[in-house]
Formats: structure tokens, sequence, C-alpha cells
């Protein structure tokens, strides 16, 4: 069948409206129809080609939120009007150990990503959530609980939540010890969330003096901005963990100087040029760790979301008409939105 959707042609084309086919649902898929889907700065590097790799026509969005509108006659957990998600993978091997552990995002055999992943379906490659419809495999789709009036704001969560509550859980964030967040952009602010809502002490950091306030209202219980030396010095050797999310290249010994001995950098952000080589002795001396991860799997995602509806926990969003996504990505790049766009996707018919 085929739908409206926005993808670009070439690295230095602008976005325009393009049709798409989506398949008919298989016995085990699930077809959605497409409410809303988050604005990730991994869709601006995939579009520009910033890691190289992409394959055109690129439609990009891996933050979908959105109704079930038809099932497969094998689906039996999902049925037509169930609100639900898809986040970055729509396939796996499903049989590899890291599948058999629910570590999907890890799979042996390669994941298939919800954009520029190699599917069998037209064009060969797949295409993403600033569309209006997709069709997604059962074991890839997510239920979501938070009440409908949070949809759009729910969006952002099938990234830049599971992205952050993933490594969050995975070094114990939890109460007695001290978390940083670096960079407070779409995954930065639901990390502050998260940490502060897993009881940890959270600390924000930001480049941008303007945030200061809002770092403390998402839920920081210290903000400090990293420009300034000082009150950077004052809190080196305390950090159990940080988890930096920044997207572009910067020096990581300012971080790995915070840890206290053993703690962890992690690092979440994919920067189109490579950070400066850390300092190994600095790591070396008290056994300090940089770390990386890597999105979260299908039922930790599911585990974020219901947490997430447990505890009143949403993305901060700016909601556009989906033909505004060149001039948003713009402004991601200059870090200027709070703190997640979301594209409004009844905009697509217009
Ligand atoms: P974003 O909304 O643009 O946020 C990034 C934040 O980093 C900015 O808001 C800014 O925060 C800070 N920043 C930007 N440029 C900086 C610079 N030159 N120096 C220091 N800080 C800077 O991006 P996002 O959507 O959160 O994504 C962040 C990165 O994670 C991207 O590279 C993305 O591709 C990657 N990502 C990784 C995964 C994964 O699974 N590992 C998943 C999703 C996304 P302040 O204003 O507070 O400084
Ligand atoms: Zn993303």
């Amino acid at each position: 069948m085929t739908v409206k959707a926005y993808g670009a042609y070439a690295a230095d084309k602008p976005l325009e409206s393009l049709d798409i086919e989506r398949r008919a649902p298989g016995p085990h898929d699930v077809q959605i129809d497409i409410a809303y889907c988050g604005v990730c700065h991994s869709d601006l590097h995939t579009v520009r080609s910033e890691w190289g790799g992409t394959i055109y026509p690129c439609v990009p969005g891996h933050e979908i939120v959105g109704h079930v509108s038809a099932v497969g006659e094998h689906v039996t957990n999902f049925k037509v009007g169930d609100t639900v998600g898809v986040g970055c993978l729509v396939d796996s091997c499903q049989h590899c150990a890291s599948c058999a552990e629910g570590l999907e995002q890890f799979c042996e055999n390669g994941f298939t990503g919800t954009y520029n992943g190699v599917t069998p379906d037209a064009p060969g490659h797949t295409l993403g959530g600033y569309s209006q419809r997709i069709t997604v495999s059962d074991k890839f789709v997510l239920k979501i609980t938070h009440a409908e009036e949070q949809l759009a704001a729910v969006a952002p969560l099938l990234c830049a939540g599971i992205t952050t509550w993933s490594p969050l859980r995975h070094w114990n964030a939890g109460p007695g010890k001290k978390v940083g967040i670096v960079g407070i952009g779409g995954l930065g602010h639901m990390g502050v969330k998260l940490a502060h809502a897993l009881g940890a002490h959270t600390v924000a950091f930001t480049t941008s003096e303007g945030k200061r306030q809002d770092a403390l209202d998402l839920g920081a219980d210290e903000v400090i901005v990293s420009r300034n030396a000082d009150e950077m010095a004052a809190h080196a050797g305390t950090f159990d963990f940080i988890l930096n999310t920044v997207a572009a290249s910067h020096d990581l010994d300012a971080y790995t100087a915070l840890l206290k001995r053993d703690g962890t950098l992690c690092l979440v952000g994919v920067p189109e040029h490579p950070h400066p080589s850390p300092d190994v002795s600095a790591l070396i001396f008290k056994r300090k760790a940089i770390a990386g991860s890597l999105i979260g799997g299908i039922a930790e995602t599911q585990e974020m979301l219901d947490f997430c509806a447990a505890n009143g926990i949403v993305s901060e969003i700016e909601m556009i008409q989906v033909q505004a996504i060149d001039e948003a990505y713009d402004r991601m790049q200059r870090s200027d939105v709070k703190y997640r766009f979301v594209i409004d996707n009844a905009s697509l018919a217009a």
C-alpha cells in the first residue's frame, strides 16, 4: 500500500514529500497508523550521511507512536485500536545468544534498524516514522499505557528514553549513587528525569547557561556549566557514573577526572568526528572505565515505558509540522530545542 512520507534523496538535499510502499501485514505483523514521531539527532546524522553509509531515499524516524490498524492472523498480543510504539529496531535474528537474552540491539547477526536497514521490502532498505503508516513484526511493537493525551510526549521515550534508561540500569543508578548526565538535549533531558526517578543524586552538565534552571526543574540535584573550570574542578573524583550524550567531538578527560575509583563514563553520543584520544593514565590510576551503550532491548524498552507510565514521566516536546523538519534539524544542530521536536504525522497529508 502507498503512504505519504517525508525523506531526502541525497545528503545535501532538504527533506521532501514522497510516496512509499508498506507491506500488507503478514501473519505475525502489526500495521500501525503513526500519530507522532520524535526527531532524534541520529535522524540528522543519517539524513546528512555524517556517519557515511546512508541509503537514499532516506526516510528517518525511530520514535514512533500510533494506533494499530490491522494485525496478521497469528498476532495475539495486539488488536486494532491499541496504542503502541516502535523504536529503533524492527527485526533481529531471534536465535543468537544476544537475542536469546533479550538484547536484540546486540544481535550477533545484525539487527534491522527502523530506517536505513536492509530489508526484503521495497525499496530494499527500511523507511522510518516520518510516514503515515508502518508494518512491523509483533515482537518489535511496544505497548503504551500512558494517557492518550500524553501520546506525542511519549514518542521520544522510544529512543531517547531507552538509550538513557538502559545504561542507567546497567550501571545501577539509584539511591546512594552520584550520577552525571552530560548534554541536556533529547537524550540528556530524559537521562536527568530517569536518573532522578531511579533515586540517584543527579548532576546535569550543560554547555548552555540558559538550561541551568530547566535542568533543576527536570529533576537534577545540581547543575554544572561545563565551560566553567572551577565548577568542574569542585566535583573531581566524586562520580560513580557519568552518561555522556553529547553529539559532537569533545575532550573526555574533563569527565574521567570527575569519576571516583572504579567509576564509569558511558558514551552514547555518536559524533561525526572522533573524540580526541583520552588520557590513559587518568583511567589506569583509579581503574576507571570508558564504556558505550546502544539503545536497549525490546523487553527493557517495555520495562522503561511501564516505569514512565507509572511515574508520570514523558518527554518535554516542541510539536512541529513535518514541512518544518529542515529548520528543526538546524535548530537541533545549534542545541536550540527544549527538548525534543515531535512531528505531528497528520501534517503529512497536507
Ligand atoms: P541533541 O538533542 O542534539 O542533544 C545533544 C546535546 O549535546 C545538546 O543539546 C547539547 O547540550 C550538547 N552539545 C551539543 N554540541 C555540543 C558540543 N560541541 N560540546 C558539548 N556539548 C554539546 O541530540 P540527541 O538526540 O540527544 O542525541 C545525542 C547523540 O546521541 C547523537 O550523537 C545521537 O546520534 C546519539 N544517539 C545514540 C544512541 C545510542 O544508542 N547510543 C541513541 C540515540 C542517539 P547542552 O546545551 O546541554 O550542552
Ligand atoms: Zn534515536
